[in-house]
């Protein structure tokens, strides 16, 4: 159980964030939920997991592309709770386009918030941690961060940037009792690849459904989707104590993507 703890997710007013933070809520865990979106929406979703699940919750809105910004949210999660026992970096963006037309701007935005702000979260959350002798740092990379796609360059270096951070992180905290690991997801239907399923059915002239097809088919050969709530549950399980031995694992769960 998770109790008593508190679990900072990064991204977590949508997809993969949001249902992680769900699954840490249902194990006790306080919640700090961090993210854009609605005012009324967000207030609405810290109210409704707090009442579920008899947790307490708050929101932060710094933009993980600013390390001031980061530095506040952390300070706030320490002034609510007294630290950040579980911290999951989730937050990040996409964008497709070939290496030698991707936008300057993107490509710096891309590594800011896929990437250091991870740096940024971890360097402020770890001395806490060490001095309880106990800590949980999970980090979503993706597939991407053991593979490569055409297109997708930023994301790619910023995947495989995180999925070093992990292992190096892992190193440093080896002898306490913090473990830092990556989840390595395939597919999961977000907001995140629904902009590129709406991509794909418009260059091909596909309707949703055979897009959603075409996009799992020429990477994911389960050819099913990975959901939040399986994400949920692999990060619940790196919380327990059964998972105290992983440490700097980069965990694939993305149907078969990287196994080919
Ligand atoms: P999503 O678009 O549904 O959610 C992204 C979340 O990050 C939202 O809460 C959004 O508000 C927040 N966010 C975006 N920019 C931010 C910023 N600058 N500061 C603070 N918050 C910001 O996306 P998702 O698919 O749930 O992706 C979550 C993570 O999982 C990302 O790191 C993504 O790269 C990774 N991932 C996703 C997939 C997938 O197939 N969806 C696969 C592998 C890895």
């Amino acid at each position: 159980s998770l109790s008593g703890k508190t679990a900072l997710v990064t991204g977590s007013t949508s997809g993969i964030g949001l249902g992680i933070a769900c699954a840490l809520a249902a194990q006790g865990a306080n919640i700090v939920f961090n993210g854009f979106g609605d005012a009324a929406d967000i207030a609405r979703l810290q109210e409704e997991t707090a009442k579920e699940f008899g947790v307490r919750t708050v929101h932060h809105n710094a933009d993980m592309s600013k390390p001031a910004e980061i530095e506040a949210m952390m300070a706030f999660a320490t002034e609510q709770f007294g630290g950040v026992d579980v911290l999951v970096n989730n937050a990040g963006i996409q964008y497709v386009a070939n290496v030698d037309e991707f936008p300057v701007e993107k490509w710096d935005a891309i590594i800011a918030i896929n990437l250091t702000s991870a740096f940024h979260t971890t360097r402020l959350a770890l001395p806490a941690m060490k001095r309880k002798n106990w800590g949980r740092i999970i980090n979503l990379a993706s597939a991407h961060g053991l593979v490569g796609s055409a297109g997708k360059s930023a994301y790619v270096a910023a995947k495989h940037g995180l999925v070093g951070l992990t292992k190096v992180t892992a190193l440093e905290t080896a002898r306490t009792g913090v473990t830092v690991n990556a989840i390595c997801p395939g597919f999961v239907l977000t907001p995140l690849v629904q902009k590129q399923v709406d991509d794909r059915a418009a260059k091909d002239g596909l309707s949703n459904d055979a897009a959603k097809h075409a996009l799992l088919a020429d990477k994911q050969p389960s050819g099913d989707f990975v959901t939040p709530e399986q994400l949920g549950g692999l990060a619940v399980f790196l919380c327990s104590a059964a998972a105290n031995e992983v440490r700097g694992a980069a965990w694939n769960v993305d149907g078969g993507w990287v196994a080919q």
